[in-house]
């Protein structure tokens, strides 16, 4: 099935985001215990993040799309960034796609690491949309937003327009940046319709249980932190257990409050944690 079925059989979608193990020197092979924890949460699809923080070219999105494809019989999404791209290595990513049978992915700009050069084909996810689109149909495209405004943005309007420029290029589903305030979302969400965005929005969430890294998280993709979720970090940051049980407990009530409004999907950044992504599923399962 590929995921226009998806979109169209199940709502909400339930989807996973991992990232290929930072130490796989040796191998991805360590992504087979977190495989293993997330397939019995029955995720329509998983993906799995290109290059965020680690190095472009050594195929571990690929491989492991595969394995969630192969071993796992789980619908895979494959992330690809274009700034730090040719397109002759777009052109080759795509071709090791095809082989392995992947027709799904997420189309990013992605960021430059400081000092690096962007490379000159590709300067928006648009163009990489579009070119994915030219060369071959059969593709489903995905593209990232972003419910309080991409950091770039100048302001909400301009944002929610480029988005439109995303859709038009090729974009059939959207996946949205980490939020942890679903007033912001639905605000978004009134945007899009107003702006004749007509494609599935799922929600990110992330389940964050240490305070350094959720404030390092928000740092860098200007997600906000409500009073709530900051007198919960306050209160319990010296507690790890407890710290984690309130953040489990923190995205259920996002999730059952997104569901009760009609999401289209959730998507969990599950930071390779299954246990916490079972937590989760174990409460909101039933409501599928
Ligand atoms: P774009 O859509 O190009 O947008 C970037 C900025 O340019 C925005 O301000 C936008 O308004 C503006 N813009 C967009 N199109 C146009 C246009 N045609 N003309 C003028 N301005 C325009 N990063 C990784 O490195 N690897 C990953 O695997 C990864 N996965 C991600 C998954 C999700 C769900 C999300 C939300 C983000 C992910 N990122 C990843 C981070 C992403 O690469 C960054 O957020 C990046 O800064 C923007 O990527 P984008 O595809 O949204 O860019």
């Amino acid at each position: 099935m590929d995921l226009t079925e998806v979109f169209k059989k199940t709502r909400p979608c339930f989807s996973l985001e991992i990232f290929p193990p930072k130490d796989h020197q040796g191998g991805v092979e360590t992504i087979y215990e977190t495989l293993d924890g997330l397939k019995d949460v029955r995720p329509e699809f998983i993906s799995c993040t290109y290059g965020a923080g680690g190095n472009l070219a050594d195929g571990s999105t690929i491989e492991i799309c595969s394995i969630i494809k192969e071993k796992y019989g789980i619908l895979p999404i494959s992330h690809l960034t274009c700034v730090n791209n040719s397109k002759e290595n777009i052109d080759y990513i795509l071709e090791r796609l095809k082989e392995r049978g992947i027709t799904n992915i997420l189309a990013l700009r992605g960021d430059l690491k400081p000092g690096q050069q962007p490379e000159k084909d590709f300067a928006h996810a648009s163009d990489l949309i579009e070119y994915i689109r030219q060369r071959d149909p059969e593709f489903f495209i995905s593209g990232a937003c972003y419910p309080e405004g991409h950091p770039d943005s100048d302001d909400l309007i301009t944002d929610v327009l480029d988005l439109k420029k995303k859709v038009e290029s090729g974009a059939q589903h959207l996946i949205s940046q980490l939020f942890f305030n679903n007033e912001d979302f639905y605000r978004f969400r009134d945007r899009c319709e107003l702006a004749g965005i007509d494609v599935p929005i799922e929600a990110g969430i992330m389940p964050v249980t240490n305070k350094q890294s959720i404030l390092r998280m928000v740092s860098m993709c200007g997600a906000s932190i409500p009073a709530k979720l900051a007198k919960i970090l306050n209160r319990f940051e010296d507690k790890p257990k407890a710290l984690e049980e309130a953040c489990i407990a923190y995205a259920i009530d996002q999730i059952i409050d997104l569901i009760s409004n009609d999401v289209d999907g959730v998507h969990l950044y599950t930071m390779n944690k299954p246990y916490i992504a079972q937590r989760i599923f174990e409460v909101i399962g039933p409501m599928r």
